[in-house]
């Protein structure tokens, strides 16, 4: 219902031309999240109010979930990246995968990172992003020529984080 009627994940009101996608640093790499996008200023609460993405030690809640609730598709972590993005694009594409949908972000207008409810540093955002084993693996699996575009991936990936 978000997405057909483009509101706010996290607020339900509608969203204007800028898109925010609060996303890991394996999604930066892969520009593929499993969740739809925000206000800007939404996804800055976010980043500051949500324990998860405010303490690198805290699990990912799973209890007390609704029933019939389902794991989101497509390939996630779940191990707490410590750093997050926030990643502003006028443009998405969702994509239908078994029965959920994951959300392609365009190219985008702004990218911040955020730790710990704060800004992050650079060694920060390097070191989260030197650290995706999930992404290498099953990289590995498909062979070298799926290796070379992880690599031109992550490469895209570090050319967002310079100042
Ligand atoms: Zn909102």
């Amino acid at each position: 219902m978000a997405v057909k009627r483009s509101l706010c994940w996290v607020c339900g009101q509608p969203l204007g031309q800028y898109k925010a996608f609060p996303i890991g640093p394996m999604c930066a790499v892969n520009r593929a999240i499993a969740e739809p996008p925000s206000h800007l200023e939404c996804a800055e609460y976010a980043v500051r109010a949500c324990p998860f993405l405010t303490n690198p030690r805290m699990r990912r809640n799973e209890k007390n979930m609704p029933a019939g609730r389902q794991e989101p598709v497509g390939m996630m972590i779940k191990r707490n990246p410590g750093v997050i993005c926030i990643w502003v694009t006028k443009e998405f594409r969702v994509m239908r995968d078994g029965n959920g949908a994951l959300f392609r972000v365009g190219d985008p207008t702004s990218v911040t990172w955020w730790a710990e409810g704060r800004r992050a540093t650079r060694a920060e955002v390097d070191h989260s992003i030197e650290g995706l084993p999930l992404l290498r693996s099953e990289a590995e699996k498909d062979g070298p020529e799926a290796l070379a575009m992880l690599d031109r991936y992550i490469a895209r990936a570090q050319r967002l984080l310079l100042p």
